[in-house]
């Protein structure tokens, strides 16, 4: 290879912190899967004969009735429940702020340990509302049209911050069921998309496990066709991914060939177009899911050409498929505009005759900055300046 770049953007240089937080010295119980929760409640002295049991109770009222207060746990003996307080807590992110847009888009901002921050952005449609959640602090990965991947600064969250954001909007949106009163079917967080800030398979563990308990039958109860990962790419995890969450798969896939890709998703240089679609053929039957989503930024002028449709269903023969097209969202000081609206259209046509939904995805919430790839706290300074941003999109001098 002539290029002397070290392929570095791939490193993992992220923390995670301990479950145990130094605020309260109580270990928060959020996020912890049915197995670690059992261990917690042993370790604080429940009987193991009984822990099964106390694990079901607990877990109900956290995950289904959305208690905070050991107090409220009325099925449990007054000592048992102070010994709870005593010793854990129900701890979630900090809202610090909430903006909704005209489309009726809500995005929030939450501060988690150490002062960080993060986005999570709930999208209302006819008959479903999504939340985007994040996975990291930022994120290693510089994909060049990614306003995240300009942010330096990055930690992983922990399991209890991913569930924490399925919580706190459920919390804003008044979704927790009332005691006694008649079950209400139609849900207002439907589907869980890990499409916000970071790379879900740089933090695998704590992502599987936040995803245990979003599923879980009793509880918060999103089946695992109604998550979606999104990946730049990791290739090793993909196979893990099937076998351990068996959530839906999307890809951002982005370029037809390796030259572009390198450019947009610099972990293609680890891990190339070949190599991801032989892990991607793989998953639909590891995870016994259906189709993988296709997702591609459309970019004036970069990958837009009706070529670039035309080897994109090439490659992806063989593979059930949905691509999503996705139009550019621009932020302050990003490289590349958004390919025209007929542009667009043109190669949706192409892709729609060769036999694959080709949906172009509406940009929502871009009145505050919601809409994909523009997530980034604006509190976090650390940002790269515009020519560093121009040189890894290879647009020296621009
Ligand atoms: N890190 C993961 C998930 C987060 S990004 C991943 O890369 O897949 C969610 C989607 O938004 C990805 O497909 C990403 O490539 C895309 N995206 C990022 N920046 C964007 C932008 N400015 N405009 C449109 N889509 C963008
Ligand atoms: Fe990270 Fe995904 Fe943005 Fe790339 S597109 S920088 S992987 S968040």
């Amino acid at each position: 290879m002539s290029d002397a770049q070290p392929t570095a953007p791939v490193t993992q240089d992220v923390v995670t912190i301990p479950r145990k937080l130094p605020e309260s010295g109580r270990v928060n119980l959020v996020g912890l899967t049915r197995d670690q929760l059992r261990d917690a409640l042993i370790a604080a002295g429940t009987p193991e004969k009984q822990a099964k049991m106390r694990v079901g109770q607990v877990w109900q009222w956290i995950y289904h009735w959305g208690v905070r207060d050991f107090a409220a746990m009325t099925n449990l003996a007054k000592d048992y429940r102070s010994m709870l307080a005593e010793r854990f807590e129900i701890a979630l992110p900090e809202i610090v702020t909430r903006q909704v847009s005209a489309d009726g888009t809500r995005k929030y901002l939450l501060r988690i340990a150490g002062g960080h921050e993060v986005e999570t952005v709930y999208i209302p449609e006819e008959n479903r509302g999504t939340l985007c959640i994040s996975s990291q602090v930022g994120c290693t990965l510089t994909c060049s049209f990614c306003h995240t991947g300009t942010q330096k600064l990055v930690r992983n969250l922990t399991a209890a911050e991913i569930v924490g954001q399925v919580m706190l909007a459920r919390d804003d949106l008044g979704e927790w069921p009332e005691q006694g009163a008649p079950k209400n079917e139609t849900r207002l967080v439907s589907n869980v998309v890990l499409m916000g800030m970071g790379e879900p398979l740089y933090n695998f563990d704590n992502v599987r496990d936040a995803m245990k308990v979003v599923m879980d039958g009793e509880g918060l109860t999103l089946s695992r066709r109604r998550i979606t990962l999104s990946t730049s790419g990791v290739v090793p995890e993909i196979a893990k991914t099937a076998e351990e969450i068996g959530c839906l798969l999307a890809v951002s896939f982005h370029a037809t060939t390796d030259e572009i890709r390198d450019r947009l998703v610099p972990i293609n240089k680890r891990w190339n177009i070949e190599a991801l679609l032989a892990a991607l053929r793989d998953y639909p039957r590891l995870s016994n899911s259906e189709r993988i989503t296709f997702e591609y930024v459309m970019l004036k002028g970069v990958n837009d050409s009706d070529e670039d449709a035309k080897r994109l269903v090439k490659l992806i023969r063989g593979i059930p498929a949905k691509i999503n097209l996705i139009p550019f969202n621009e932020w302050p000081g990003s490289p590349y505009q958004r390919s025209d609206w007929e542009r667009i259209e043109a190669f949706a046509d192409i892709i729609y005759k060769a036999g694959y939904a080709s949906p172009i995805r509406t940009p929502r919430g871009e009145d505050i900055m919601a809409a994909c790839g523009q997530l980034k706290s604006a509190t976090e300074r650390a940002r790269k300046s515009r020519a560093e941003i121009a040189a890894e999109a290879g647009l020296r001098g621009a």
